[in-house]
């Protein structure tokens, strides 16, 4: 049985002492509600119903799964009672904007409801989460009259929204999406095709659905600068919201998957379906962009959700489980055993999903700060430097996350040993879970080339130059020239993450020159260059937790083993983790002649 406990003192330690959160809101006159104290009171609520409620559904929902007939899909018992307990408890309008029926707080808090929902339970968070796209979609781009029907319901949670881009032949490449829409004498249009990998597509949880939907227009030009976004409710309403007929929108099936069972994933076939346009025509790709970086970081939260419920479980059980004897004697002199907690390769395991889930979590925190930023710009500007600031991190976030939170459930699946294999405990259902993550919205190669193809050599790399600025401003801060008092213990951290900041700039600018000669360099070097960027990421966050850590351990006796922690941690990962960026050096720069020698003939023999 998974257990799961809110990990409140570690948010709240991020929120308020590593990024000064209540700072932040405080210069947002649109934040002034977001006090600690309802902040508190938010965390204490979500906590209470993601542990108590959502938690339970989760390995029942895996084993039971969504079922299909006749059109209808069912989601696993208790779901729908779940769902009505989260609309009623206003969980879904909690960070959207109050004209629609939202309690307007930030981004970032809605973040915190969205890990410990994701936490608990991935699978059903993923409906809600669906909606939010819909309804950023709508909130951008739609008419008064769009908003003022879907946003509202939406916002309620009294319907769900769907994306809808995937088709048979490209998920990837979404240039060759063959969706029709057809216009129509009183300003809508029929939408005509097939898509398949929806989630959320179909599903009992409400009476009606609002997809999102790719689609092309007729003599609309090929490929990416050809689509448009469509607007597609699954019933036909009247303008005061009541639900009536059925809209042509029909499910297919739902796909029988590997993890993330009690998720619907339908194929929808639209027939004819009447559908609004959102947005200008053929700007549906463009349209989508505008809010691309927030919808990535919130599947980016998939990996800190997965590493945070495998490190949860198999801590617990690395203090329980008894086996042989420590290398440098019994522990434990008057058990049978020791436990395996006390073994150097366990507590490897242990250590590094303590630092990807604390880490990871950090990068969030650190990204929805951006995200609020984005939210309350006043002018286009202010809006163009931060959206800018995510868009260069959020690939990061997205690739290096999702497959570090992948690492973490397979170790703690191996911290089970033959256990972790076996249903009952649920170790391998968050590995199959979480597979998916690294996936949908952009796979990690996409994503990769997004931060080397377009955030770094299209850019010239003034992104990174900028970001880099800023973890040497850091580094300087606290080590170089301040007064702080903590100066030589930072020095272990400073040292190391000003060299790879400075190697980071240097190794970009030389794949820059050899990209130049040979585009395949930039498809060769992406993912390893990725992940090397992400550690170095990541390095900065340790490095701003350790720092925080050591002035509250001056003072807040009550957490002192807390912050301790905190600095045993961040040199685990200074010592064990940050290496890692070493290999990744070696394979990024290395000549992509290995792997595009090989003619295609020559792959097999068989
Ligand atoms: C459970 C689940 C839920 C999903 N939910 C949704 C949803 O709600 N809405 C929706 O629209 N879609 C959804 N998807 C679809 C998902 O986003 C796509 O599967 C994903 O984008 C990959 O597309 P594809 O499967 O067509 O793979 P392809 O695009 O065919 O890619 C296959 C492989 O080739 C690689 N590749 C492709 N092109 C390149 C290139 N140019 N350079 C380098 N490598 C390349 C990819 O990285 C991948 O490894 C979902 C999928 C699943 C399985």
């Amino acid at each position: 049985m998974l257990s799961y406990k809110a990990p409140i003192k570690d948010i709240k330690f991020l929120l308020e002492d590593v990024f000064d959160y209540y700072g932040h809101y405080g210069k947002i006159p649109e934040y002034e509600e977001a006090t600690p104290d309802l902040v508190d009171a938010i965390m204490e609520e979500c906590a209470k119903f993601c542990e108590g409620e959502l938690l339970p559904l989760n390995q029942s929902g895996d084993k039971e799964g969504c079922t299909f007939n006749e059109g209808k899909v069912t989601t696993p018992k208790g779901f729908k009672e779940a769902y009505q307990q989260y609309v009623d408890g206003g969980w879904q309008s909690l960070s959207h904007p109050e004209g629609y029926g939202g309690q307007g707080l930030p981004s970032s808090l809605g973040m915190v409801k969205s890990e410990m929902m994701g936490t608990a339970n991935w699978s059903f968070a993923m409906y809600p989460g669906l909606s939010h796209g819909a309804m950023n979609t709508i909130h951008e781009h739609g008419t008064d009259e769009q908003k003022e029907l879907y946003l509202t319901k939406l916002t309620e949670g009294v319907w769900t929204g769907t994306m809808c881009l995937t088709e048979p032949q490209c998920g990837t490449d979404l240039g060759q999406v063959k969706t029709k829409a057809e216009p129509n004498d009183d300003g809508s249009y029929n939408i005509s095709g097939t898509k398949i990998f929806i989630s959320a597509g179909e599903h009992d949880l409400t009476d009606n659905i609002i997809h999102i939907v790719l689609a092309r227009l007729p003599n609309a030009p090929a490929g990416t600068r050809g689509i448009s976004l469509f607007i597609v409710p699954k019933m036909q309403t009247d303008e005061a919201g009541n639900v009536g007929e059925h809209n042509n929108v029909t499910c297919g099936s739902i796909e029988d998957k590997m993890g993330i069972k009690a998720s619907s994933t339908a194929v929808l076939n639209f027939d004819e379906a009447k559908g609004y346009l959102i947005g200008p025509e053929n700007k549906g790709l463009e349209c989508m962009f505008t809010f691309m970086n927030t919808a990535r970081v919130g599947t980016a939260l998939q990996g800190i959700c997965a590493a945070e419920l495998a490190y949860q479980n198999s801590l617990l059980y690395a203090k329980e489980r008894l086996s042989m004897r420590s290398l440098t004697g019994k522990k434990f002199p008057d058990k049978v055993a020791d436990p395996i907690i006390v073994h150097p390769d366990v507590r490897k395991m242990l250590m590094t999903q303590k630092a990807i889930s604390e880490g990871g979590r950090a990068m969030i925190y650190y990204a929805a700060k951006i995200v609020d930023q984005i939210d309350v710009a006043k002018t286009d500007e202010e809006k163009q430097i931060a959206d800018t600031k995510l868009g260069f991190i959020t690939p990061i976030l997205k690739a290096f996350l999702t497959e570090l939170g992948l690492e973490s459930a397979n170790h703690g699946l191996q911290i089970f040993g033959g256990h972790g294999y076996i249903k009952e405990w649920g170790m391998e259902q968050i590995v199959r879970d979480t597979r998916i993550a690294t996936l949908y919205e952009g796979t990690t190669g996409i994503q990769a080339l997004d931060l080397l193809g377009r955030k770094i050599l299209l850019s010239r790399g003034r992104s990174l130059k900028d970001f880099s600025y800023e973890v040497l401003s850091f580094c300087k801060d606290k080590s170089m020239i301040s007064s702080n008092p903590h100066k030589r213990q930072m020095n272990k951290f400073i040292w190391p993450l000003s060299k790879a900041i400075a190697n980071w700039q240097q190794y970009s600018f030389r794949l820059a020159l050899k990209a130049k000669n040979n585009r395949d360099f930039v498809g060769s070097a992406s993912v390893d260059y990725l992940m090397y960027s992400g550690y170095i990421v990541m390095a900065y966050m340790w490095a701003q937790m350790a720092q925080s850590a050591y002035e509250k351990l001056a003072g807040d006796v009550e957490n002192r083993d807390f912050y301790r922690a905190k600095i045993k941690t961040a040199e685990f990962y200074f010592e064990k983790m940050l290496p890692r960026t070493k290999s990744l050096a070696a394979t990024m720069m290395a000549d992509p002649k290995t792997l595009m020698q090989l003619d295609e003939e020559l792959f097999s023999f068989l």
